[in-house]
């Protein structure tokens, strides 16, 4: 069967040529006459498997010698928990609620401290990213906590906040490497690797060191970001695979030019599709103009009828998962680095006839 493009919100879309690489060492690594998945993690060769996949990360994000590259597993959602047992010593934590999973991480913070939501987009179904007046910030937080892009919603924030010294933390699953960010905004960026990265089962943390001491004493040993940091990802079995897919994704981001380049052509990606919203009689993105997201394209025709026979006649096209996500229906075209401008103007295409035919 021919490949479909694959709109995912994640796991999504990887690249083919990534997934040809590793078809093509799946069963022999280069000469170690075994597969990466049956390698010791303490083996040199899968040792050079890790420290490549952290060099390139650095490389593409610039990411400065003051900070760590973890791997951990547990996805996005562990560090939901993470960040606040870790960084809550005061006990006092800053947050935006701006979307569903940052609402996730709000609830599991209250947990360990007292949360201040300092702005939230709730009140219209997270179609904005809200308006952040720091007087409502707490001087006293251990870090502020926002949600870069809304995987959910279509939103992204285009700046971060400025925090007057409480570390930046944010969950940036849906956007990292797709567009040039400055590592130095924040104190923690974290990443499940099924969006932008990679397969699923693996997070990518990138902290300050600072922001590593001081760590309670009953943080539990693997959730402590410190077991990490001394022991280089490995205090017990990293998940190998995935990194070194994640590895291969980012030598395919390297030689295509780097995020600088990838970056192009998401922003050349999104207009294509943000235009025809914008001129379409039939559908219309669901997010402000100036808070959309490269990544997650969200619209509707306004007919719940409709949208279930676009989503279903997409899908016999060869234009997969497109349907939004139940919490809040329509469409949502997910385009990751690794989904082509091919794709996007199939889909386009695609809407353009189904508009003709449902007038
Ligand atoms: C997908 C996603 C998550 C959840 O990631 P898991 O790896 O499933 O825990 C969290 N935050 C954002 C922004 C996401 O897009």
């Amino acid at each position: 069967m021919e490949r479909v493009y694959n709109f995912s919100p994640g796991p999504s879309a990887l690249p083919l040529a990534v997934l040809e690489k590793a078809q093509k060492e799946l069963v022999c690594y280069k000469n170690t006459g075994m597969s990466v998945m049956e390698m010791s993690h303490r083996s040199k060769m899968y040792l050079e498997i890790i420290q490549d996949a952290e060099k390139l990360l650095r490389e593409l994000m610039s990411i400065p010698n003051n900070y760590k590259v973890l791997f951990i597993q547990g996805g996005a959602s562990l560090q939901f928990s993470m960040v606040p047992l870790n960084l809550m010593k005061k006990g006092k934590a800053d947050y935006i609620c701006s979307g569903e999973f940052a609402k996730k991480a709000i609830q599991e913070a209250k947990r360990f401290g007292e949360i201040n939501v300092v702005a939230s987009s709730e009140d219209k179904v997270f179609s904005y990213i809200p308006e952040i007046d720091s007087s409502k910030f707490n001087k006293d937080a251990d870090y502020f906590h926002i949600t870069t892009n809304n995987t959910i919603y279509g939103t992204r924030f285009r700046t971060p906040p400025q925090t007057n010294g409480v570390p930046l933390v944010t969950d940036m699953s849906s956007s990292i490497l797709s567009e040039e960010y400055n590592v130095s905004d924040y104190g923690i960026i974290y990443a499940g690797a099924q969006k932008n990265i990679g397969p699923a089962g693996l997070c990518i943390v990138i902290i300050r060191e600072d922001l590593v001491t001081g760590t309670p004493n009953n943080v539990p040993v693997m959730m402590n970001y410190k077991t990490y940091v001394d022991n280089d990802s490995m205090y017990n079995t990293p998940p190998t695979y995935g990194i070194y897919m994640a590895k291969l994704g980012f030598e395919w981001l390297k030689d295509l030019g780097g995020v600088k380049a990838i970056q192009k052509l998401n922003e050349e990606k999104a207009d294509y599709l943000y235009d025809f919203l914008d001129n379409s009689k039939l559908f219309r993105g669901t997010a402000v103009k100036e808070d959309r997201s490269m990544m997650n394209v969200t619209f509707v025709t306004g007919s719940e009828e409709l949208d279930d026979k676009f989503v279903k006649e997409a899908t016999k096209s060869g234009l997969e998962n497109l349907k939004g996500h139940r919490s809040v229906g329509g469409m949502r075209a997910s385009i990751y680095n690794a989904m082509d401008i091919s794709g996007v103007k199939a889909l386009v295409e695609f809407m353009k006839k189904f508009e003709t035919e449902n007038k």
